[in-house]
Parts: C-alpha cells; sequence; structure tokens
C-alpha cells in the first residue's frame, strides 16, 4: 500500500516561492520588501514601492484626485495617503522638468 502524503505540495512551493523573494537591498541604505507598504518615511524606499504597483499606484492617485482620501487612508492607512501625495507632486514636478506637461 502506498503512503499518501498529507502536505499539498502547492503550498510547499508558495512556501519556497515566497521565503525566496529576498528583501532589495536599496541605495538609500534600507532593504524593501516590495510586497508590503514601507515600515520607514523614506522617499526612496516609497518611490520604488508606488513604482512597482504601477496599477494600484494609479488608480489610488486616481482616488485622491476625487476627494477621496477616507476610502484610501482605509484601505492602507494614512501613512498610505501622505506618501502618495508626495510621490504624486514628485511625479508632476518631475513631468514639468522634462517637458512631458505644460507647467
Ligand atoms: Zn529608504
Amino acid at each position: 500500500m502506498t503512503q499518501v502524503s498529507n502536505e499539498d505540495p502547492l503550498k510547499t512551493h508558495r512556501i519556497k516561492l515566497r521565503s525566496a523573494i529576498k528583501p532589495l537591498k536599496l541605495t538609500c541604505g534600507h532593504s524593501l520588501d516590495i510586497r508590503m507598504i514601507p515600515n520607514t518615511n523614506c522617499p526612496d524606499c516609497w518611490k520604488v514601492f508606488f513604482l512597482s504597483h504601477k496599477e494600484m499606484t494609479q488608480t489610488n492617485i486616481k482616488l485622491l484626485q476625487e476627494s477621496h482620501d477616507a476610502e484610501v487612508s482605509a484601505v492602507h492607512g494614512s501613512k498610505y495617503v501622505k506618501q502618495l501625495k508626495r510621490f504624486a507632486v514628485f511625479v508632476y514636478e518631475l513631468s514639468v522638468k522634462e517637458g512631458l506637461i505644460a507647467n
């Protein structure tokens, strides 16, 4: 009789995959796991995080533009909202500087 393993091979694979993703060592000196919201106030860490989640970032900037700050804050926290606003200003200023949008 063959012994049937209780271990779910897919679960084992997922755990292996998860632990294989190492935090990024950034030039600011911090280590960042891009799957999680940064626990620092470092603008560089947040920039990398926002750029790594482009779709979510764009959606949430749009929500902030439509004054849905409370809704975004309820999902991601007030720190996220503060940093996202800072990031939106950074992107705007960079776009003006690069001539992508008129001042
Ligand atoms: Zn940093």
